[in-house]
């Protein structure tokens, strides 16, 4: 028998109306805060990614898949959006005449990770980014969409985790401070944080090793280091949210493994204890435009977590196919070739008919638009072909009418309220 791929994961029927429930939601609520969709390639060269999320992050190092193509060009599927979506902007000039673009991106993911519980290696995110601006006002909307996505999907007893990431002026000198310190703590740390510890000492604050954990715990915290510019950013951030109560708790740990963050960076988290229990993360990367050969143009977003989103979210919708408007119960070869075609006519107008391709009796399908609850049944046999009206039966109200062959679909069109 053949298996998926390691990692990877099949979305089932039953969950995916569950997924379509959540994008759903998400779509709606972009849509109230004026965002549009952009839809982005699965595959990228892979000198985008290098550029953007850095090579010595775990995702460059060592999770994207990458594959040269029959050309032998470097190619990367995925490890996230934010990347393309950059790409696109600058590739089209969306910035010509306004910059100031919501833009929203919907789809999978593909990271090399160890596999586990709530981590996969195609996984799906719901991506916001907005181009143009550098006002923290943005950054806290932001953060109040993902609480509002949240609270419409019932989902509660989250916590936004806030810091600032600081930039150009002031980071460097945070930087040095912390590879100073980590210096002091060699021994302790694990052999990223060792390698790391020059080039992008950042990393070694989130590291999840405990013997890092513990060796960083005085470390020095961006906080103090902040320029005048950045600390009255990082305040209005957070003044923004409490003035849209928004529960948030400032976190100097939370430094993001990607490289081009600046300033105001977040994650929601849930109480739920374990590893996984960041939903949603994000924050302003005000250098990556430029980084990527556009103009100098601040920009800042989220991803959402969609596997994680769908196990925390409670599962209401309905997962079962919807009900048919009418099922046709046909006996023998011309009767169903008669019922196939009334079936589709019926689906292009919106109505859902149900027929059977098998060669049963008319009890066993009666039985089964029964089961599948039916609204209406059709019966077409050799005499209703002979005479050219078909029996028309209201299953609730146990009630059947003759109904001419020439006046059916629009008798049952009528009957369920013309949808279309
Ligand atoms: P990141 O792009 O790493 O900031 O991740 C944003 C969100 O995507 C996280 O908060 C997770 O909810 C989700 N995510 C990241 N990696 C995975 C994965 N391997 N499997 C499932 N969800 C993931």
């Amino acid at each position: 028998m053949m298996q998926l791929i390691r990692g990877f994961r099949d979305i089932l029927p039953g969950e995916s109306a569950h997924w379509q429930a959540i994008e759903e939601a998400a779509r709606r609520l972009f849509a109230d805060f004026g965002f549009q969709e952009i839809r982005i390639p699965l595959l990228e060269k892979t000198a985008l990614f290098a550029r953007s999320i850095g090579e010595d992050t775990d995702i460059v190092e060592k999770e994207m898949y990458t594959f040269e193509d029959r050309k032998g060009d470097l190619i990367t599927l995925r490890p996230e959006a934010t990347a393309s979506v950059v790409r696109a902007y600058i590739q089209h000039k969306l910035y010509a005449g306004d910059p100031f673009h919501k833009l929203f991106t919907i789809g999978p993911m593909f990271r090399r990770e160890r596999p586990q519980k709530g981590r996969y290696r195609q996984f799906y995110q719901i991506n916001a980014e907005v181009f143009g601006t550098d006002s923290p006002l943005i950054d806290a909307q932001l953060v109040y969409i993902l609480m509002t996505l949240l609270g419409r999907l019932g989902v509660s007893g989250v916590q936004a985790h806030v810091n600032s990431l600081g930039c150009p002026v002031c980071r460097p000198d945070f930087k040095a401070a912390l590879m100073v310190f980590a210096l002091g703590r060699s021994a302790a740390l694990c052999a990223d944080c060792l390698r790391r510890k020059e080039k992008n000492p950042l990393r070694l604050l989130d590291c999840k090793v405990p013997s890092c954990r513990e060796a960083m715990a005085q470390a020095p915290e961006m906080g103090t280091y902040l320029c005048p510019d950045c600390r009255e950013h990082f305040q209005r951030f957070l003044s923004a949210l409490s003035r849209l109560n928004v529960p948030h708790v400032p976190d100097s740990r939370l430094v993001r493994g990607l490289d081009y963050y600046t300033r105001s960076t977040f994650e929601i988290q849930t109480h739920v204890p374990g590893a996984q229990n960041a939903i949603a993360g994000g924050g302003r990367y005000d250098g990556l435009v430029k980084a990527l050969g556009g103009p100098d143009i601040p920009a800042t977003g989220f991803a959402i977590g969609l596997d994680r989103l769908a196990e925390i979210v409670k599962k209401d919708s309905q997962s079962a196919p919807g009900r048919p408007d009418v099922f046709i119960a046909a006996l023998g070869g011309k009767s169903r070739e008669k019922a196939f075609e009334w079936a589709c006519r019926l689906g292009e107008k919106g109505i859902f008919a149900e027929m059977d391709f098998g060669d049963r009796g008319l009890k066993a399908q009666m039985k089964r638009a029964g089961k599948l609850d039916a609204r209406y049944v059709i019966i077409i046999g050799e005499s209703e072909l002979s005479t050219e009206t078909a029996v028309l039966r209201d299953m609730a109200a146990a009630r059947q009418e003759d109904v001419p062959f020439s006046l059916l679909l629009g008798t049952v069109i009528e009957r369920i309220g013309n949808p279309h």
